[in-house]
């Protein structure tokens, strides 16, 4: 897998890297339209041994792509923060994608539930949002609408779509 890329790109036309109420965040240094692209997540691979030595809070910067498959997040996509109510979603397991017009300045988010099944890690949640879960947690502890709602958005990690057939009447 290729995903190793040097570039510690920390801003380009379309981003920034600024202090955000998380720490630092990604935000928008222009207009994005929904479905652009905003960047590709890059890094190393680890297992999830090695994901779960990442005390906190840096246990957030390794994205799961497999059961127990982590890209070792480097920056840029590294900064990118939680919402519970997201402007962007991951497509394709490592490409972060518009799910709406962002505005210039916007910070941008993705819902951290859409790549985690691991049975092993939670966040306290403090996004502000009107639906905000108060605890973020794997993708199977979402509710039924919202589980619905991004995979219908083709945003959940692979290795977890495919446990949702389309025709599942499953909870
Ligand atoms: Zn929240």
């Amino acid at each position: 897998m290729a995903l190793s890329a040097a570039s510690y790109l920390l801003t380009n036309e379309k981003f920034y890297i600024a202090n955000s109420k998380f720490g630092q965040g990604l935000f928008a240094k222009k207009d994005i339209r929904v479905g652009e692209n905003i960047l590709i997540f890059t890094g190393g691979i680890i297992d999830f041994d090695q994901a779960i030595l990442k005390a906190p809070p840096y246990e957030g910067d390794a994205l799961q792509i497999g059961k127990s498959i982590y890209v070792n997040l480097e920056p840029p996509g590294r900064f990118v923060n939680h919402s519970c109510d997201p402007n962007a979603g991951i497509k394709n397991d490592i490409e972060l994608v518009a799910l709406r017009n962002i505005k210039a300045g916007e910070e941008i988010y993705f819902d951290y539930s859409t790549t985690m099944d691991e049975d092993y890690w939670s966040l306290q949640c403090g996004c502000g949002s009107i639906n905000c879960r108060k605890v973020i947690k794997d993708f199977k502890h979402l509710p039924y609408h919202v589980k619905r709602k991004y995979l219908d958005l083709n945003i959940v990690q692979k290795f977890i779509a495919v446990q949702y057939p389309t025709t599942a009447k499953a909870k």
